[in-house]
């Protein structure tokens, strides 16, 4: 079973979502957690296991042979990313934009472009702590993307019969890669105007792309009707309202996992019911 845990914005709650849920799964199955905000990965501040193997994750960037060019610009016109642009005499690749498609060298028609390799980030696989197996995907500072590192991160936990992912948070091609093929969305929001505005981009992200999902409230401090409202209206099913607590926050701050206060696993053994994840 693959969980993803999105947010439509940072600072919602999304990696004390998914480290708690992974922890709380792992009492009873092996679980994989994927830590796939590449930007700003941090899942394992709360695992604290050590770092086992890394793994160097390269595009192949293209270079163009001016002497065999024929500046037919096929290769600029073509590229969604705006990553070449040809011009009379001479040609400009931005490499920071390049996401290694390999589109253009494949439809060049005078064999011009040749590839090499180009490292964009890394991937830290952790020793397995508590039934828990972290990998972490990490972009090098200037990269534009962290898709190829998430889907490399994906083939390595392939093998595992329980997988959370905890997105990148708002909605861009990063976010799609990570929950392209998963069984499972668990949407995190807070109850506020901007906790409404942006879980109803991932509503629709998820939507369109025909993922099931429910919805995690978190910093739950009374009830926002509009929020309710939109629920109801668009029949989602929220699974859990996490109250704000300052013992929650203050355990979170200092990276530990609110299960293993008995006060609080409770909360994450139902929503693992709920997903019928554990029964
Ligand atoms: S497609 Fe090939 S031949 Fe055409 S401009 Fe690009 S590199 Fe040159
Ligand atoms: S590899 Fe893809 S993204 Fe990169 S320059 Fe070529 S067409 Fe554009």
């Amino acid at each position: 079973m693959k969980i993803a845990v999105l947010s439509g914005k940072g600072g919602t709650g999304k990696t004390f979502i998914s480290t708690n849920l992974a922890a709380c799964i792992a009492k009873r199955h092996k679980v994989t957690l994927l830590d796939c905000d590449t930007e700003e990965p941090n899942c394992s501040i709360f695992i604290k296991s050590k770092i086992d193997e890394k793994t160097e994750i390269s595009l192949k960037i293209p270079h163009i042979d001016s002497s065999a060019c024929s500046r037919c610009k096929k290769c600029s016109d073509n590229c969604y990313y705006g990553a070449i642009s040809i011009f009379k005499q001479s040609h400009m690749i931005f490499d920071f934009l390049c996401h290694g498609c390999g589109l253009c060298s494949y439809i060049c028609p005078c064999n011009a472009i040749k590839e090499s390799e180009k490292p964009i980030g890394i991937i830290n696989s952790y020793i397995e702590k508590e039934n828990i197996t972290l990998h972490e995907g990490l972009l090098n500072i200037g990269q534009a993307s962290g898709v190829p590192i998430i889907r490399e991160m994906k083939k390595k936990a392939a093998d595992s019969e329980i997988i959370i992912l905890d997105s990148p948070p708002g909605s861009s091609c990063s976010v799609v890669e990570t929950i392209k093929g998963i069984d499972m969305a668990l949407l995190v929001t807070e109850p506020t105007p901007y906790g409404l505005h942006d879980v109803d981009a991932v509503v629709n992200l998820c939507t369109d792309m025909r993922i099931p999902f429910v919805v995690i409230i978190n910093k739950d401090c009374g009830s926002y009707e509009k929020m309710d409202l939109y629920f109801a209206e668009k029949d989602i099913r929220v699974v859990s309202r996490i109250p704000f607590s300052e013992e929650i926050s203050e355990q979170s701050s200092n990276g530990r996992l609110i299960i293993d206060a008995k006060s609080s696993f409770h909360i994450f053994e139902s929503i693992c019911k709920s997903i019928g994840v554990i029964s």
